[in-house]
């Protein structure tokens, strides 16, 4: 394979070129998607940037993608080189392409059977005549009641961001003279924050009345313009004494694009898709950002610099948009996907594009094995083999299973067992948390009744205390909008325990939400314990995401209003120090092999008690089987977002990730052994293949509060 790149480092915008951080189904921003990161490739790549580089370095981001790239023996990377003529076969098939060192001056022809066009503006795609839009679709094309009209603009502009730095001393500033002087032309300026940088300079924005790629130069000085502009007003306008330290450290130099093409494949996707989390056949992906659409105007536009509207939960990707519809041997990938503007909006970002990335990797690989083209895939029936393929790589598709007994999996036949299983009584009290906003503590049950539950709440003032059990609108999401009982509760002053029995049954397995309303006065008992699949909610207001702890958008533009339940940022996420009775058995053993590698409607995972000492999951076969690979999935939190910049993160390994663990065979020999695990993936290939009736898995649990856990075993024979 040859992975081809204009510019000297990887990660697109990404990149420390430009220095966006990549975020997907899962955000700080605030939405009701739970443990949704992606997960496969991107997954390990975040997962292994959060362990080395918390701070958010984007150096050392660009060197961790070249790393990866560079250890991959199959893929051959050409820097600095640029994609500039394709060469058909005929109407509809690309032979090779033509792409150009500045570096080497060396001119390199591509030939292959396959093209994954990833190129943002859809170079490959555009030359080779595939079908293609820019520009937003009217509303009646797709009944899309978000579609913009020309007063909003139908096309996202670029950005460029700067960093500034502090470095102890009076440091005076002299624009260029191409820096705008009138500020008054940007409305924003009256809340320009000094020690912004990066990231949270994102309404610096410009372009999407032009030609965002023939123009893209023009754009990019229009914007470096606003750049110094903006700085120059903040060190020379007095307004912002506390800028006097303050240097410019970096200028983006390649402005953030944010949308251009977009090619057609065999299916558009569009706002109803989204917003009702349509299902389809050939899901290969999924997307969970808002639609998140910005005025055209950008920075010089009176409007909120973007409209975000959120979907209950994560929606499916097909395939059919992974194509082009008229090239036979194209895939598309990142922001060029077939979706209408409205869909873009939503599956641009950059956790959505490298889920897509990965669906189409596997799809090329599943062509080039089968000789077929990309269309064939879905046409002659190869769809469950990519799809199972894709779920052994750690990539995950909202409700499409693993099949255990897939690809020669030894676990699919060998009885199970494990040394506990916990079963959750009780969240221990060790602290308390203030009820000065909605908390919810989600839970998950089984079809049948709800256990009864004691909660400790403690008051300063005689009040009364509304508390409800909830559940999700339906089993594709978090979005706890349905309120099966509401309990009013005398509290006294001091300390009151809670007891709830309920009337209520659920109808399947699934969460359910303890919701305790607002109350300043009161505060819960909460615990340090935390336990793969259990989280606590609050019901947040983040405005900047057009969250006011409820989305209310306007009638008419057909999507849904609800509250959004989001975790505390780690590690302050605590949960409710809470008793069930009959305790929760969601952790049993059988999990592994379910064909679900975190959690969904069930936490999914084996979890050991935390009195075991020793936890250890058996495998056992009535015949000795061959294995020589084993392949394990650890829970490294797939409800934290790991902004690859600027935003750090508080622990570099996921705490509830197993850090050290062993696996012994029917001799209890030594087999394998690891220390200092921190990623969700780990694939053991053995020097040598054994021969054995039986394996034990031993793990460590990952601290005194966090049981051991492990979502998922394979075993393969090669
Ligand atoms: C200001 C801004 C804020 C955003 N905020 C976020 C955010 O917070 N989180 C998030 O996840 N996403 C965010 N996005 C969206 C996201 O960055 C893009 O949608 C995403 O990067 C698209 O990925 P891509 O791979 O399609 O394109 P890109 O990231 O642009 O990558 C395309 C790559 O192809 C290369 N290329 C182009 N032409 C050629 C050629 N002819 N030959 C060889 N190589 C070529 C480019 O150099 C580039 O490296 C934002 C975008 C912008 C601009």
């Amino acid at each position: 394979m040859v992975l081809v790149q204009d510019r000297p480092v990887l990660g697109g915008n990404a990149s420390s070129e430009v220095r966006l951080w990549v975020l997907g189904a899962t955000s700080h921003m605030g939405n009701n998607n739970r443990w949704a990161r992606e997960g496969g490739v991107i997954d390990e790549i975040l997962v292994e940037n959060t362990y080395r580089n918390p701070e958010g370095n984007p150096l050392l981001f660009d060197a961790l993608l070249l790393e990866m790239v560079a250890k991959e023996p199959n893929i051959t990377l050409l820097l600095n080189t640029a994609v500039y003529e394709a060469e058909k076969k005929d109407e509809e098939t690309i032979s090779s392409v033509k792409a150009v060192c500045s570096q080497n001056q060396t001119e390199y022809v591509l030939t292959a059977p396959l093209f994954v066009d990833a190129s943002g503006d859809g170079i490959v795609g555009f030359l080779a005549g595939a079908a293609f839009r820019m520009g937003a679709e009217r509303k009646e094309e797709f009944g899309e009641l978000f579609a913009p009209d020309n007063t909003y603009g139908e096309l996202l502009g670029h950005s460029l961001y700067f960093y500034s730095k502090d470095v102890g001393k009076p440091v005076s500033y002299t624009p260029p003279s191409f820096a705008l002087q009138d500020i008054t032309q940007i409305p924003r300026y009256r809340s320009f924050n000094a020690k912004d940088i990066g990231c949270r300079l994102w309404w610096i924005e410009y372009g999407g009345r032009l030609d965002t790629i023939h123009q893209s130069e023009e754009i990019k000085w229009e914007l470096w313009k606003v750049v110094y502009g903006v700085w120059n007003y903040i060190k020379n306008s007095g307004e912002f004494p506390e800028a006097e330290t303050l240097t410019l450290e970096w200028v983006g130099m390649i402005p953030g694009k944010r949308e251009s093409r977009r090619f057609e494949g065999d299916y558009m996707l569009r706002q109803q898709d989204i917003i009702e989390q349509r299902e389809f056949e050939d899901a290969v992906a999924y997307g969970g950002w808002s639609i998140d659409l910005h005025p055209a105007d950008g920075v010089f536009s009176e409007k909120p610099g973007c409209n975000q509207w959120h979907s209950k939960g994560v929606y499916q990707i097909p395939l059919r948009c992974l194509y082009s519809r008229n090239i036979s041997n194209l895939f598309l990938a990142g922001r060029i996907i077939s979706a209408s503007h409205v869909a873009f909006g939503s599956t641009r970002v950059m956790g959505t594009s490298a889920c897509v990335g990965q669906a189409v990797g596997q799809a090329a690989a599943l062509c080039k094995e089968k000789s077929i083209q990309p269309k064939d895939i879905f046409l002659k029936n190869h769809l469950p083999a990519l799809q199972q393929a894709l779920l052994r790589s750690g990539h995950f598709i909202p409700n499409v299973k693993a099949i255990a007994n897939v690809g020669g999996n030894l676990v699919a036949n060998a009885s199970i067992s494990a040394s506990s299983e916990l079963v959750l009584e009780r969240l221990q009290e060790e602290g308390r948390i203030s009820l000065s906003e909605a908390v919810a503590q989600m839970f998950p049950v089984k079809k049948g009744a709800a256990p009864s539950i004691i909660a400790h709440a403690f008051s300063d003032l005689p009040t009364e205390l509304e508390v409800e059990l909830r559940i999700a609108s339906s089993a594709n999401n978090f979005t706890p909008k349905v309120v099966l009982e509401t309990k009013k509760l005398s509290l006294l002053p001091g300390r009151n325990c809670l007891r709830f029995t309920w009337e209520a049954t659920f109808e399947s397995e699934q969460y359910a939400y303890l919701v305790f309303h607002k109350n300043d006065v009161v505060q819960l008992a909460t615990t340090l314990q935390r336990i793969t699949g259990i989280l606590s909610l609050f019901n947040t207001v983040n405005k900047a995401v057009s969250n006011f702890g409820r989305q209310e958008p306007p009638a008419g533009i057909g999507i849904d209003s609800f509250e959004f339940w989001v975790p505390k940022r780690r590690p302050a996420g605590e949960n409710i120090s809470l008793h069930f009775k009959p305790g929760l058995a969601a952790f049993g053993a059988e999990n592994i092999r379910n064909g679900l590698a975190r959690p969904t409607t069930a936490p999914n995972a084996w979890v050991a008690a935390l009195t075991d000492k020793q936890p250890c999951l058996h495998l056992q076969w009535p015949e000795k089987q061959t294995v020589k690979r084993i392949e394990l999935s650890f829970d490294t939190d797939f409800d934290h977002p790991m902004e690859t910049v600027l935003m750090t993160h508080p622990e570099n390994g996921m705490p509830f990730c197993v850090r050290a663990y062993e696996v012994l065979d029917e001799n209890d020999n030594l087999i394998f052994q690891k220390e200092g695990n921190h990623q969700t993936r780990n694939s053991i290939l053995l020097p040598e293949a054994i021969e054995t009736t039986s394996l034990k898995i031993r793990l460590q649990h990952p601290a005194e509060n966090i049981p051991a856990a492990l979502f998922e075993v394979r075993c393969y024979p090669a």
